[in-house]
C-alpha cells in the first residue's frame, strides 16, 4: 500500500510524472511515519521494499544532504525491522546503510549521529554489551577530532550521548591489554576520521530479547540507552506458546517509596506495557497498564488495593488478552520484566532511578545508611538440610539476627530484615521490599549444599550470566531459585540463557561491577574472620549466576553461600553459635570496608 501510494499513482492525469525527487519525498514520509514507535508495522514485505526504494532514491539523488537523508530513514526503518523480526540480515543492511551516510556527510554532527546508531546496532547484533563498548569507543574517536574534543564534547550532543554511554557501560570497558590495543584502533579512527569501523560478528546466541512493540529500548542497547529509567523486558513471540494463559494469582507488595506487583501465569506469554498520565479533571491517577497476551484472569479478583506508592491494582479483560492497570499515587519511574519457570510478570515502581551513580566521594566514602538483610528461605521452605537434620532456613535467620545489631550499633546504618521470623517470603517480594526500602545494599544469606556431600567451604555469589551453565554454578542457582525449596526440573541452558538476557536488559552491567566489588570484600572477610579459629576452612571462589532473589535488585547485592549444610563438618559448625558470630561479623566488616570506600 505505501508503495502503491508513492510510485504507482503516476498514471493518474491530475497528477504529474513522478521524478526521483518526488518519489524520495513521498516514501520519506511514508517511512517517517513508519518511524514512529506507536505505529504498528504493515507486513514485512512492504517495509522491505520501501527501505530498498530509499536506498535507491538516495542513490539517484547524489551525496548531498537530501541522499543522506534518505539513507537515515532507510537504515533507521531496517534497524526498526531488525528489532521487531530479528533477523541478522536487517542488522547488516541497517549497519551498511548508517556507514554509507556517515561517510558522506563527513565531518559532521550527522555523521557522528549515524556512526553511533551503527554502533549500537553492531553491538545489538553481536549479542554482546563488550562489542557495544568497542563499537562506541571507535565511533567516539572517529569523530571527536571534527566536531571539536577541544571544547570537551560540550559542542557535540552525538559526542556528549556516546561519552555519557560509555561511561555508564564501564563495566564492559575490555581489560588493560586490550583496552591498548583499542586505543592504538581508536587512534587509526582518529586519524582516518571517516574509515568505518569493522563491524563486530554476529554471535552464535540471538539477540537479547527486548519486545520492539514497546516504548523500551531494544535489546542490548537497553543499558546504554537514556531510557533505562522505563524497562521492558518482555519474552520473545517465538519463543512462547500459542496456547491460552491464565492469570492465577497476583503478589503486591506496597511502600511509599515503591512498589512490585507478580503476575503469576500459567505459562509463557508476551506483554506489552504503557502509560497514562494523571488526569485530575476526571480524578484519575496516573497509570502504569500491562496487556498480557492471550491471558485470561477467571476466577482471580478484579480489583486489589496495595497502597502507598500504588493505589490499587484492576484486571480486566481484553478482546486478546488480560490488561492490568496500576493506579500510581504519583509519576514513578517503572520496570517490567518476567521472570520464567513458573512464568510471572514483575511490575516495579520507584520514586528513586534504578540506575544512578553512586561512586565513592573525594574522600573515598560510600553514602551507606541502609542495608537489606536476606535470610534466605523460611516458613514452609526449609531450604537445604544437613545430615543431622540442621535446617537452612534457621541457620540464615540467626546469621540475620546477628548482622543487624552490628550493622545499626556499630556502623550506625538502617538495617532491613527481608523476613524476621520463621515465614515463606517469596523470592521477588524480598527484592521488592530492599527496592521500596532504598537499600544502598543487599546481601542473600544462605547455606550451600552439594549432592555428595564432599563439597566444604565459602562461596560468594553475583547476579550474571554463570561461566558454566550446566555446571555447579547452575546447579546451586537452580536449588537457590526452586519454588518452596522444591527444585525444578528445568533447561539449565535455556534457563542461563533467558536470565543473561534479563541482565543485560536490566541495565545489570552498571550494577555488576559494584556487586562484584562488594562479593570481593565479603569473600575476603569471611576467609578472614574464620580460618583463625578454623584454619581448614576452603575457598570456593567468588561465582556467578543468575539468582532471582538478585534479579531487580537497584542496588548492589550478592548472595552469600556460608558453608555446606550438607558436608558433616560444615553443619556441626554451622551448628555452633560462635561460627554463627563469625559469618555475621564478615558480613559486617565487608560492608564497613565498601562504605569506607574500600
Ligand atoms: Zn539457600
Amino acid at each position: 500500500m505505501l508503495l502503491a501510494a508513492a510510485i504507482g499513482c503516476g498514471t493518474e492525469r491530475t497528477t504529474p510524472a513522478p521524478t526521483p525527487a518526488t518519489i524520495g519525498t513521498a516514501n520519506a514520509e511514508a517511512a517517517r511515519s513508519l518511524l514512529d514507535p506507536t505505529t504498528a508495522l504493515p507486513p514485512r514485505a512492504e517495509v522491505v521494499s520501501l527501505t530498498d526504494a530509499l536506498a535507491v532514491a538516495a542513490a539517484q539523488s547524489g551525496r548531498g544532504a537530501e541522499g543522506a537523508t534518505l539513507t537515515r530513514l532507510a537504515a533507521d526503518l531496517r534497524a526498526r525491522l531488525f528489532r521487531i523480526d530479528h533477523a541478522d540480515g536487517d542488522a547488516r543492511e541497517a549497519i551498511e546503510l548508517y556507514g554509507a551516510e556517515a561517510r558522506s556527510r563527513l565531518g559532521s554532527e550527522e555523521a557522528c549521529e549515524a556512526d553511533r546508531r551503527r554502533a549500537l546496532l553492531a553491538g545489538e547484533l553481536a549479542g554482546d554489551p563488550a562489542a557495544s563498548f568497542r563499537e562506541l569507543f571507535l565511533a567516539e574517536r572517529r569523530h571527536s577530532a571534527a566536531l571539536g574534543a577541544s571544547s570537551g564534547h560540550a559542542g557535540s550532543r552525538c559526542l556528549a550521548t556516546i561519552a555519557d554511554a560509555l561511561s555508564r557501560a564501564g563495566a564492559y570497558r575490555p581489560t588493560i591489554v586490550a583496552m591498548r590495543a583499542l586505543e592504538r584502533d581508536g587512534a587509526a579512527a582518529a586519524e582516518s576520521g571517516t574509515r568505518a569501523a569493522a563491524v563486530a560478528g554476529p554471535a552464535p546466541t540471538p539477540p537479547a530479547s527486548a519486545s520492539p512493540e514497546q516504548d523500551a529500548p531494544p535489546a542490548a542497547s537497553a543499558a546504554l540507552a537514556d531510557a533505562t529509567r522505563n524497562v521492558v523486558v518482555s519474552p520473545r513471540e517465538d519463543a512462547v506458546g500459542k496456547g491460552p494463559v491464565k492469570v492465577l494469582s497476583v503478589e503486591r507488595f506496597g511502600s511509599e517509596k515503591g512498589a512490585r506487583v507478580v503476575i503469576n501465569l500459567s505459562a509463557p506469554t508476551t506483554f506489552q506495557v504503557g502509560t497514562l498520565g494523571a488526569d485530575q479533571a476526571k480524578g484519575k491517577d496516573a497509570r502504569v497498564f500491562v496487556d498480557l497476551a492471550r491471558a485470561s484472569a477467571k476466577g482471580v479478583a478484579h480489583e486489589f488495593e496495595v497502597g502507598g506508592a500504588v493505589r490499587r491494582v484492576r484486571i480486566g479483560a481484553r478482546e486478546d488478552g488480560t490488561r492490568v492497570v496500576l493506579d500510581l499515587a504519583a509519576a514513578l519511574y517503572r520496570r517490567v520484566f518476567y521472570l520464567p519457570d513458573p512464568f510471572r510478570v514483575v511490575i516495579d515502581v520507584s520514586t528513586r532511578p534504578p540506575v544512578r551513580d553512586e561512586g565513592p566521594d573525594k574522600a573515598g566514602h560510600r553514602t551507606l545508611g541502609r542495608v537489606a538483610i536476606d535470610a534466605g528461605h523460611g516458613g514452609v521452605d526449609d531450604g537445604a538440610v544437613g545430615p543431622t537434620g540442621l535446617r537452612e532456613k534457621d541457620i540464615t535467620l540467626d546469621i540475620a539476627h546477628r548482622v543487624a545489631p552490628l550493622l545499626s550499633h556499630e556502623l550506625h546504618m538502617e538495617t532491613l530484615l527481608t523476613r524476621d521470623t520463621d515465614t515463606y517470603v517469596p523470592l521477588e517480594l524480598r527484592t521488592a521490599r530492599a527496592n521500596a526500602f532504598h537499600a544502598d545494599l543487599f546481601v542473600s544469606v544462605h547455606c550451600n549444599a552439594s549432592e555428595n556431600g564432599q563439597a566444604r567451604g565459602v562461596q560468594t555469589f553475583v547476579f550474571d550470566r554463570s561461566r558454566d551453565p550446566e555446571g555447579v554454578e547452575a546447579r546451586v542457582a537452580a536449588r537457590e531459585n526452586a519454588p518452596r525449596g522444591r527444585p525444578a526440573a528445568i533447561d539449565a541452558r535455556a534457563l542461563d540463557d533467558q536470565m543473561a538476557s534479563l541482565f543485560t536488559n536490566l541495565g545489570g552491567a552498571d550494577m555488576a561491577a559494584k556487586s562484584r566489588h562488594v562479593a570481593e570484600l565479603l569473600h575476603r572477610s569471611a576467609l578472614a574472620s574464620l580460618t583463625p579459629r578454623y584454619p581448614d576452612t576452603k575457598d570456593q571462589g567468588i561465582r556467578t549466576a543468575g539468582f532471582y532473589v538478585l534479579v531487580g535488585a537497584d542496588m548492589p547485592a550478592v548472595l552469600f553461600e556460608t558453608s555446606f549444610i550438607s558436608n558433616p563438618e560444615d553443619e556441626a559448625r554451622l551448628s555452633t553459635a560462635d561460627f554463627r558470630q563469625k559469618l555475621a561479623d564478615s558480613i559486617a566488616n565487608a560492608i564497613r570496608a565498601y562504605r569506607d570506600g574500600k
